[in-house]
């Protein structure tokens, strides 16, 4: 099976074959699919089995046939348990949409707000964030959940031994207008 046949746009299949990628993994034979056809997803699927690329994939062509974030809005939300993972997802993101209009950021805890602050400011259609993070920004209104249509919840077995929980019942009323989810876990 080749990425083209997944249903998936050429100006991502443009940064797809860049990357290097050949032939999609079976993760990515499932979940693309799945989430461009609107579907929720629940996967169990380790770090390196490229579920980043089966879930940004599909998000990405959804974004883009509709309208860009307003100010302060996000499209979609990424969450992840660690900010090492959040940087890494964000690079993803930015290489696998290089030839689409939209934005992405990616904001976690442990480093100044402000500039996280900024790169909101204008919008973001997708926003890869730790969840406490990402709740200290919606309360000082810098973030508008609303319009949140993906959520994502990659390492969904690592954010609850870290003690997400809570936060991840509130993000989850936040965003429970949205038209999509999908679940990543290791078990
Ligand atoms: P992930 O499981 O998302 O952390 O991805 C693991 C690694 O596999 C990353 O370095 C990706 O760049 C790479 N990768 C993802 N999808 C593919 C693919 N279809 N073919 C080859 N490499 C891939």
């Amino acid at each position: 099976m080749s990425f083209a046949s997944l249903g998936l746009p050429t100006s991502i299949l443009d940064a797809v074959t860049a990357k290097g990628y050949t032939t999609p993994s079976p993760i990515q034979m499932e979940a693309i699919p799945a989430v461009l056809a609107g579907r929720d997803v629940m996967a169990a699927a380790q770090t390196g089995t490229g579920k980043t690329a089966g879930f940004t994939l599909p998000i990405l062509a959804r974004l883009s046939e509709g309208k860009l974030a307003r100010p302060n809005q996000a499209r979609a939300l990424v969450l992840t348990p660690t900010r090492e993972l959040a940087a890494q997802v964000g690079e993803s993101v930015a290489t696998y949409g290089k030839n689409l209009p939209l934005r992405s950021t990616v904001v976690f805890g442990g480093v100044k707000i402000n500039p996280q602050m900024m790169a909101l400011r204008g919008g973001a259609d997708i926003v890869v964030a730790t969840p406490g993070r990402l709740l200290d920004l919606q309360r000082s209104m810098q973030i508008k959940l609303d319009k949140v249509q993906f959520l994502v919840v990659d390492e969904a077995d690592r954010m609850l031994d870290l003690g997400f929980s809570d936060d991840l019942a509130e993000i989850n009323q936040l965003t429970i207008q949205r038209q999509q989810t999908m679940m990543f876990s290791a078990t």
